[in-house]
């Protein structure tokens, strides 16, 4: 076999996991893989190295259901016939499991994000310029926060980081079987964004629709 220095760092954290995490959790992974998992917690983040849910939570094994992908976005529901990764990891999350919470996290110097903002149609790749054009409002609503304020690039990007978060929560609710539990108080929504250089969370308010940092 080939050696490699990143699969050998791999496969070392991994034996360190074995004598280690799961040395002292074996009970809760015996228990979780008897019984199944009963997540309470649906977590929708972008699928960026730097913004490891688990990690940042401090999550144990079956606290949190993880939904990642590029930008964490939600498309709106359109049941047909394509491939809806996205959609079935919702469906299973909100219809088999039955989460009780929704969060949809962002993250600072997102690259799905960046590619949108830099909207170069069709450029590089197959599918990344189709699958931002989900978040196009999200774009346009940035671009007007960010002229009528004078913004830079850089806080326009933030902005536009926000405005994702925003609308993959409002698109959340094109599914019925999301809208209706939301309704009647069974589910809850909640927008994050979490900052990389700084480590800081923030919550977005859903009364003042402000971004407040997390103590
Ligand atoms: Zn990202």
């Amino acid at each position: 076999m080939i050696e490699c220095e990143f699969m050998d760092k791999l496969f070392e954290g991994y034996r360190q996991f074995r004598t280690d995490y799961y040395e002292k959790n074996q009970k809760l992974f015996e228990t979780l893989a008897r019984e199944g998992q009963a997540p309470k917690i649906l977590l929708i983040g972008c699928s960026d190295s730097r913004v490891d849910p688990s990690y940042i939570f401090g999550a144990e094994p079956g606290d949190l259901f993880v939904l990642r992908n590029v930008a964490n976005l939600v498309p709106p529901f359109a049941p047909d016939s394509h491939l809806h990764g996205t959609s079935a990891a919702l469906e299973f999350a909100v219809r088999t499991l039955k989460v009780e919470h929704i969060i949809v996290m962002g993250h600072t110097r997102c690259g799905g994000v960046q590619a949108l903002m830099d909207d170069v149609e069709g450029a590089d790749g197959d599918f990344i310029s189709g699958w931002m054009a989900v978040a196009r409002g999200a774009r346009e609503r940035a671009l007007v926060r960010s002229l009528s304020a004078g913004l830079s690039s850089e806080q326009t990007l933030r902005i536009c980081e926000q405005e994702v978060v925003a609308l993959s929560m409002g698109n959340l609710m094109s599914f019925p079987w999301i809208h209706e539990p939301v309704q009647y108080g069974r589910l809850q929504i909640h927008g994050l964004w979490f900052d990389v250089e700084t480590g800081e969370l923030f919550r977005l308010n859903p009364v003042t629709n402000v971004y407040e940092v997390v103590t």
